[in-house]
């Protein structure tokens, strides 16, 4: 309820459930509703450590954010760096004003970014869409981006190698668009961007640090 709460506050008043878990959902259902928490409140199972973030890079000019954003992408290419890219329709780079003052960090594509090569296109974009909304501002007023920029086989949680090879572009595109807010949009986000495997629960609510930005650990709109 609490977070229903939080995103009607936020002016979101659509929701839609993505399907969780079936042995935790099961799980959750025999515990009493007191002792219930959802999926993303749970701690991430400490595994592989996350690799440290790249040097913050030099500040690029605005006029110049559009072109070192493309020099990243070229970089990328057709990257074949880690297994994602085997189920691969198209890479999402990354999406809005180069030089935005805010930057929204998801998780990984879904299958309409997939399809469309662009990040937050889905029922998940809509949400999104009506978030940035209520901020007063347009979509393309923001920077969108994602953790991993291949769509994750079922929507599962991306893989450490996945995540540890795809995070250092993502760490370039925060440097190149310097955002004075990021929001890391789920626990996924939340765990890459600053490097330890928390519960989301003790992330929110409080303004982080993270390369010269602000950055605010929010739920994920899905
Ligand atoms: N969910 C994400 O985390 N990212 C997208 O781009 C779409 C859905």
């Amino acid at each position: 309820m609490d977070r229903v709460r939080f995103y009607r506050d936020l002016g979101l008043t659509e929701f839609y459930r993505r399907p969780v878990d079936a042995a935790l959902a099961a799980q959750l259902a025999a515990q009493p509703e007191a002792a219930q928490i959802s999926q993303e409140d749970l701690p991430i199972p400490p595994r592989k450590p996350i690799p440290a973030p790249p040097q913050i890079a030099d500040a690029v000019p605005a006029a110049d954010r559009a072109a070192a954003l493309q020099l990243i992408r070229d970089e990328i290419g057709e990257c074949t760096r880690c297994p994602l890219h085997k189920g691969r329709n198209k890479l999402v780079f990354g999406d809005g004003d180069p030089a935005a003052r805010l930057m929204f960090v998801g998780e990984g594509p879904g299958a309409d970014e997939d399809a469309q090569g662009l990040p937050f296109v889905g029922k998940a974009g809509q949400l999104l869409n009506n978030m940035i909304t209520a901020m007063g501002l347009k979509r393309e007023e923001v920077y969108i981006a994602n953790v991993v920029k291949c769509r994750p086989p079922g929507n599962r949680v991306p893989e450490q190698e996945e995540g540890a090879t795809c995070t250092p572009f993502l760490f370039r595109q925060i440097d190149v668009v310097r955002p004075q807010v990021l929001f890391a949009l789920g626990a996924t986000a939340a765990t890459w961007l600053l490097g330890a495997r928390q519960p989301l629960v003790g992330l929110r609510g409080r303004v982080h640090s993270l390369r010269g930005a602000q950055l605010i650990v929010t739920y994920h709109p899905a």
